[in-house]
């Protein structure tokens, strides 16, 4: 199973618990909140509790297995991204992800920190903006409210 190996490679216990809400994360294209998370996983037979989720969650993150992303009003939500350096494409609207798998800043950052005495370890950089979809629905919404 892929998610055991995933677990087990992050020195992390692969519990039924971590593999459900792993999966369960995996599966989304957007980011998710722990309250979603939770919702979604709660079935007929019940389900893991919310305090769960969210250390699980977090547990998850700080072995760094998900990425977080900010959701508004200091809420987290999580995804899970690919191993590796890469950059994020995040929309505004709706939320949606996209991996820009290339890195194009790492010369410009390591500029930047040479010329004032630094040394460039690493760096983040995640570019907001409108998808093509909410863009696409965005002048009709402009129209009608004006
Ligand atoms: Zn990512
Ligand atoms: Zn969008
Ligand atoms: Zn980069």
């Amino acid at each position: 199973m892929r998610e055991e190996g995933t677990l087990l490679d992050a020195g992390l216990r692969p519990t039924r618990q971590r593999l459900a809400i792993l999966r369960a994360v995996a599966g989304q294209g957007k980011p998710v909140t722990a309250q979603e998370l939770y919702s979604k996983l709660r079935g007929p037979r019940g389900g893991p509790g919310l305090a769960t989720v969210y250390r699980t969650l977090r547990s998850l993150s700080d072995a760094g297995l998900l990425r977080t992303f900010p959701a508004g009003e200091g809420e987290l939500a999580y995804r899970l991204c690919e191993p590796g350096h890469h950059h994020h494409l995040i929309c505004e609207r709706c939320g949606q992800v996209v991996e820009i798998p290339s890195c194009e800043v790492e010369e410009w950052a390591a500029g930047v920190a040479e010329r004032r005495g630094f040394v460039a370890t690493h760096h983040q950089a995640d570019i907001f903006g409108l998808c093509g979809n909410c863009r696409a629905v965005e002048p009709r919404r402009a129209r009608r409210s004006a």
